[in-house]
């Protein structure tokens, strides 16, 4: 094992978690946000990137650029329970950026505070050829819903639709045409505050979709330590033919939330509209995916970086 690449993303965060000791009363690294306990509630932390020409193509529109940047954040917060409060912004900027340019990126960026309550009070500037953006977002929430809460025989949901973000990709890679709702949802990710407080009084344990489907399902039964069965044909996906199932469940950025419940409140969480039930939590610590009653090995679960 040589290269970066040799140990992989998650490779890469086990040696950290190695090496800093986490502090017992900290839920540290490992969930979608860091949870610190703060008096009566927690404070939650996330941090994202977004990188030219690795997460966005040079010419993404700047407003919808500040909305996913904010978006991609919000939405750990939530998949933890939270409610974000405060934002640092750190950015690299080419020299020859237009101030126009910048001028839209941060006018939106405001707008989006300002719609969802949260502060910007910090950040740091730095020059680089390639536009580098990178939110910290600070939530706060009374009770954590964390990826280690799942218990075997629940039942596990997804919020939305699967895939778009990915079609959407190609279709902008590529130049070819595709539905306009899939292009919209990679360039500005809407993170799923319209349904969390609905779902929160009943999931056990929540991720928020930025690997896909499969390898996010995956670190809830690692954290939980708990099998699950996925039928994909239960799963919505996004409609466009540019891509095939497996790719759409396995791209990620969705920004959906994936979470598990007990079986007795499907029919509550059912009625909350745009959920759909997917599978089932088991003791096996694996995960299984199911199409019409075959089972279905794909060769990756989903996106790393490396
Ligand atoms: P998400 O997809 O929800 O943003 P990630 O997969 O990026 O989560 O990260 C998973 C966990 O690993 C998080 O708890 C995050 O804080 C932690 N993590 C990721 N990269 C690093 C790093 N370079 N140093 C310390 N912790 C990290
Ligand atoms: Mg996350």
């Amino acid at each position: 094992m040589d290269t970066i690449k040799d140990l992989g993303e998650f490779g890469f965060i086990e040696k950290i978690k190695t090496i800093f000791e986490q502090p017992d009363n900290v839920i540290g690294i490992g969930d979608d946000c860091a949870v610190i306990p703060m008096g009566e509630a927690n404070l939650l932390v996330t941090v994202d990137t977004l990188i030219e020409n690795v997460h966005f193509f040079s010419d993404h529109p700047m407003d919808k650029l500040a909305n996913k940047a904010l978006n991609v954040n919000i939405s750990d917060i939530i998949a933890c329970g939270g409610t974000p409060q405060w934002a640092f912004l750190s950015i690299s900027l080419n020299p020859m950026m237009q101030i126009s340019k910048l001028d839209i990126f941060l006018d939106h960026l405001h707008k989006q505070c300002a719609r969802h309550n949260i502060y910007l009070i910090g950040g740091n500037t730095t020059k680089d050829d390639k536009l580098s953006i990178n939110i910290t977002l600070i939530g706060k929430t009374q009770k954590p819903i964390l990826r280690s809460g799942a218990k075997a025989s629940q039942d596990v949901f997804v919020t939305g639709k699967i895939g778009c973000t990915a079609c959407g990709f190609l279709a902008l890679k590529n130049k070819t045409l595709t539905n306009s709702e899939c292009i919209e949802r990679f360039l500005a990710p809407q993170a799923r505050i319209d349904l969390i407080d609905k779902i929160k009084p009943y999931a056990t344990c929540m991720i928020d979709i930025s690997d896909g489907l499969l390898q996010d399902a995956n670190h809830i039964c690692r954290a939980s330590k708990i099998g699950m069965e996925i039928f994909l044909e239960q799963v919505k996906l996004c409609e466009c033919d540019n891509l095939g199932d497996i790719d759409k469940i396995t791209f990620g950025e969705d920004y959906e939330l994936l979470f598990c419940a007990d079986r007795k409140y499907r029919e509550h969480i059912l009625a909350i509209g745009d959920v759909s039930l997917i599978g089932q939590t088991n003791d096996s610590q694996k995960l299984t995916m199911y199409h019409n009653g075959n089972i279905i090995k794909p060769d990756k679960y989903g996106f790393t970086h490396f």
